[in-house]
């Protein structure tokens, strides 16, 4: 399936515009190892000028343009973005599993929660017109108080690789929506979709400078962005490292930043499950993208009765899936993204051996490719609280296992992460998932599955895993400015 990269250049005030030092970075397939285009390195001086522009978008017409429109204006173009996006979602599908080398399948489900995600922040956008001037009940009849809810103002969204596109949406839809005008950093691994929402917004005659998209690398683009001082807040996805820098950052102008970050998601799965139904959330929970979810459950907590009879289930499949390059028809699993992932992903399970945990499934890479980031899907036994692959966030297609025989040990296992982002219990009983639920120390739970996501309900994460909330209503509140208004209002002259 032949497809073609486009060309594009920094998405600057509604106009293609070429970084000041007309640097590019090269794009690589990760399915084939070759160069197949290339994208804009912004810097810190393109960064003044996005920043700029999204000031003056920002205030444009005394703000009558965007921020202080009605939400039911912004929401128009909301509308049509999603519109577009799913007239152009073929494409877009394509050119998210060439640049990421997810599934085309699995890119194409991206697209659809792309354009979903765009049309509930319409409607939030609209609802938001009756939320203004909320009052306030007070003590005294002499004041009279209420709420203005209105946009924090000019923000930096900075994305990761995984789900490029619609990680990219989770900020700008509801940032949009709130009336911010926005700078995007995507990731430098995995540009080409976001760049293809500067067209969108182009074709839907988005205001110029709402938003504003610059691909770089992190400490050339993403920094300059992260400690500007006229960017009123960063929302960030990606590692702790660059999180905890990010935050740094922002503590030196004092602005507010919300922190996505990563994950060791725990399963646990009790005896009384069906095997087949349990085996195939516990695969799609690990090895969907590839592994490469921040919410991945990626430790398999399993009870000590079945673990024989689930890990065989769990290793027949893992030596039947597809693995191929992410166009072919029926893939399942595809490359992870770039030569530094697959040397990481490698790294883990080397150690993990070396440790003395078995590798029961996996390990290496597929012999029936030649080329490419390719990696089988890895499930590794006999694991040690103590060792680097029950302790550190993979990233990559490997599922490490443990068994338990109560429940204490179950919820103490689960627990025993810094991360705190999903965790999943699947087991018949309902009152049994209920106390696991309150005992998971996360901000996800799923019961009986693993990893569905919805744009209604709150995203976000607990101890390590970063703080803040997208989705929903939380992910709108993170770009809006609450404004309390206290009127005097006694007879009294003055
Ligand atoms: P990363 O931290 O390497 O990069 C993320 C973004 O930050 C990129 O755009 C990058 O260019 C930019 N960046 C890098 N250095 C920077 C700096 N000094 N200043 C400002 N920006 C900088 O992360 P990644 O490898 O792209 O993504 C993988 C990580 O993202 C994993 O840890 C994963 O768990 C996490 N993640 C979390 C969620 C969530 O919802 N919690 C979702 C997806 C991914």
């Amino acid at each position: 399936m032949a497809i073609s990269l486009p060309t594009r250049q920094l998405f600057i005030d509604g106009e293609w515009r070429e970084p000041v030092n007309k640097n590019r970075i090269p794009i690589i397939n990760p399915a084939t190892e070759e160069i197949i285009g290339d994208i804009p390195a912004a810097t810190a001086e393109d960064v003044n000028i996005a920043v700029e522009a999204a000031r003056k978008a920002f205030f444009r017409n005394g703000g009558k343009e965007w921020a202080s429109a009605t939400g039911a204006h912004r929401a128009k173009y909301l509308r049509a973005i999603a519109a577009k996006i799913t007239e152009k979602k073929t494409e877009l599908a394509k050119l998210e599993a060439i640049d990421s080398g997810k599934p085309l399948e699995e890119a194409a489900w991206d697209i659809d929660d792309v354009a979903g995600c765009f049309d509930y922040y319409a409607d939030l956008a609209e609802a938001l017109d009756s939320k203004q001037k909320t009052p306030v009940s007070l003590p005294m009849e002499t004041f009279k108080c209420h709420i203005l809810r209105e946009p924090i103002g000019v923000v930096g969204l900075i994305t990761p690789w995984n789900y490029p596109l619609l990680m990219a949406t989770w900020k700008v839809a509801p940032a949009l929506a709130a009336g911010c005008t926005a700078i995007l950093k995507p990731s430098e691994l995995a540009s080409v979709t976001c760049l293809e929402l500067g067209e969108v917004c182009r074709e839907v005659g988005l205001p110029p400078g709402v938003l504003n998209i610059l691909t770089g690398w992190g400490p050339d683009a993403g920094a300059p962005l992260a400690s500007h001082p006229h960017v009123d807040k960063i929302a960030f996805t990606g590692s702790n490292a660059t999180g905890s820098k990010i935050m740094s950052a922002a503590a030196q102008v004092v602005k507010p930043v919300t922190l996505e970050l990563g994950g060791k998601s725990p399963i646990v799965v009790f005896e009384d499950v069906d095997l087949d139904k349990a085996a195939e959330w516990t695969l799609f929970g690990c090895f969907w993208t590839n592994g490469q979810i921040c919410s991945a459950t990626s430790r398999l907590i399993v009870h000590e009765s079945i673990s024989k009879a689930f890990l065989d289930k769990l290793v027949k499949w893992c030596e039947n899936i597809k693995i191929s390059e992410p166009l072919e028809e029926g893939c399942r699993l595809g490359p992870v993204v770039s030569r530094g992932q697959y040397e990481k992903v490698m790294k883990f399970i080397s150690t993990a051996k070396e440790e003395g945990a078995t590798i029961v499934s996996g390990g290496a890479r597929p012999q029936h490719l030649k080329r490419g980031y390719f990696i089988k899907p890895t499930i590794i036994s006999d694991v040690k609280t103590s060792m680097q692959i029950w302790r550190e966030e993979v990233f990559g297609p490997v599922l490490c296992v443990k068994t338990f025989s109560t429940e204490e040990e179950a919820i103490e296992l689960a627990n025993d992460t810094q991360y705190g982002l999903g965790s999943a219990v699947l087991s018949q009983d309902l009152e049994r998932c209920e106390r696991m639920t309150k005992a998971f120390q996360s901000g996800i739970v799923w019961v009986n599955c693993s990893q569905p996501c919805f744009s209604q309900a709150p995203w976000g994460g607990k101890k390590r895993s970063g703080f803040g909330r997208e989705l929903g209503e939380w992910g709108l509140d993170n770009y809006l400015n609450v404004k309390q208004v206290t009127q005097y209002v006694s007879n009294d002259e003055w």
